[in-house]
């Protein structure tokens, strides 16, 4: 499509966007009384209108019914993980049986980790980006402390050439190919949370199988944003948070995916609780833990009820609109967001940026990552005080994430202007 760099088109585009009123099912946060320009769903997901609806079920239910609410609630506790499993199914591509919310995303990496990273003599290694989000190396440093080895020893960062920012997947796949005896382990983020970009999976998991090295995925800025097909790739395993593109809430309740390859493997050592045993033994306070086959065997605890019931009104919605036609609308979005900035770059002579995330639509999600050269920070408090709630990282990007659920043409056009100003 070619693009114009005004506010008559963009509205042309608004006009034509078949999920335009999805819009409307969310809160847009204000800022001097006006809709703020929110940019940070990479971050913090938006509030759809219909959570207040399902949270008030559960708390009606927990007020008139206390502990019977687990049988006899509208939607009884005691099965409400399996209320998700469908819909959380189609965002990962999966089977139903592969898929478990639980915990929290950095929780479940841990209990992953426990079940996935088996170093045994010399394979003990796990690769990971150098531009690792702090939390998961975090853990994985500590699990390899678990085994009694050393992190400096076992850790193999790969990182980009020098001079660019993003990874070649040939890079990746060069460095799984050299270290294949020693790898235990290779863990990545499918979106990284800085730059924005989308790793080839299918590629990096087929490698990994060439080996038989173990390959575990974080969907942290991947579910809700991109296609993936986690069954169909061969991942071994993965878990997400939902509250940056699923828009479940601060906090909101996480999830994992484990192959349908390990699901009746029940000799790989895991941690355990009640949730996680077989469901008709379950209450009979048998002393030995029976996993249930498949994803569901790693639960611990029982549900967190109250940001269950967020996930499942925000998941309704992505139900309706459908992760394809969302895509389709991200990828637009993201273009014309990069298209205008670009054009607006030209007339700008103060500020000069460059655009970090890859330009290949395919090897990014909805996020840009837009490098500043100079003032920066100061034009980043600017475009706040305008109205545009974004997101600094140091030393000089600031990243935007328009989201196809709630983001408007208009949004995208209007950023860029204040950029430029
Ligand atoms: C957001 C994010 C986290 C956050 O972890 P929590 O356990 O949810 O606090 C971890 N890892 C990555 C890659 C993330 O993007």
């Amino acid at each position: 499509m070619k693009f114009e760099n005004s506010l008559d088109f963009a509205r042309s585009l608004d006009k034509q966007d078949p999920l335009k009123d999805y819009r409307k099912l969310f809160y847009i946060p204000k800022v001097n009384g006006k809709e703020a320009i929110y940019l940070c769903g990479n971050s913090l997901g938006l509030q759809p209108k219909s959570v207040e609806k399902h949270l008030k079920v559960e708390l009606e239910d927990w007020k008139t019914l206390g502990v019977e609410g687990h049988l006899h609630g509208k939607n009884p506790w005691l099965y409400y993980h399996h209320y998700f499993s469908k819909s959380i199914s189609k965002l990962v591509g999966a089977k139903v049986d592969e898929v478990v919310v639980m915990n929290q995303l950095t929780v479940n990496l841990n209990l992953m980790l426990i079940s996935f990273y088996r170093p045994e003599g010399k394979r003990n290694k796990i690769l990971i980006e150098a531009n690792e989000f702090p939390s998961d190396y975090y853990a994985i440093e500590q699990q390899i402390k678990l085994h009694g080895l050393n992190p400096k020893d076992c850790i193999i960062e790969v990182m980009p050439r020098k001079g660019e920012v993003t990874l070649l997947t040939d890079d990746i796949i060069s460095k799984i190919t050299a270290h294949k005896h020693e790898l235990a382990l290779v863990m990545l983020s499918a979106v990284n949370y800085y730059t924005g970009q989308f790793f080839e999976i299918k590629k990096i998991a087929a490698a990994c199988c060439e080996h038989k090295i173990t390959f575990g995925v974080d969907l942290a800025h991947a579910i809700g944003n991109v296609e993936l097909k986690l069954h169909e790739w061969n991942v071994d395993f993965a878990t997400w948070c939902s509250y940056k593109y699923l828009n479940s809430g601060p906090g909101g309740v996480s999830g994992v995916f484990v192959h349908e390859y390990h699901a009746k493997n029940f000799s790989l050592p895991r941690l355990a609780g009640w949730w996680g045993n077989d469901e008709k033994t379950r209450f009979k306070m048998f002393k030995h833990f029976i996993p249930q086959p498949g994803a569901a065997g790693w639960q611990i605890s029982n549900a967190p009820i109250l940001s269950m019931a967020a996930h499942k009104a925000s998941l309704e919605i992505f139900d309706k609109a459908g992760i394809k036609a969302l895509r389709k609308k991200s990828e637009l979005l993201t273009a014309f967001l990069e298209f205008c900035i670009a054009a607006n770059c030209e007339l700008s002579t103060a500020n000069s940026f460059s655009i970090i995330t890859p330009t290949n639509a395919k090897h990014r999600g909805c996020q840009l990552s837009i490098q500043t050269r100079k003032n920066g920070k100061k034009l980043f408090e600017k475009i706040t005080k305008a109205g545009v709630i974004a997101d600094w990282r140091e030393p000089d990007v600031i990243r935007v994430a328009p989201v196809p659920l709630y983001n408007s043409f208009e949004d995208v056009w209007k950023f860029a202007q204040l950029l430029q100003a």
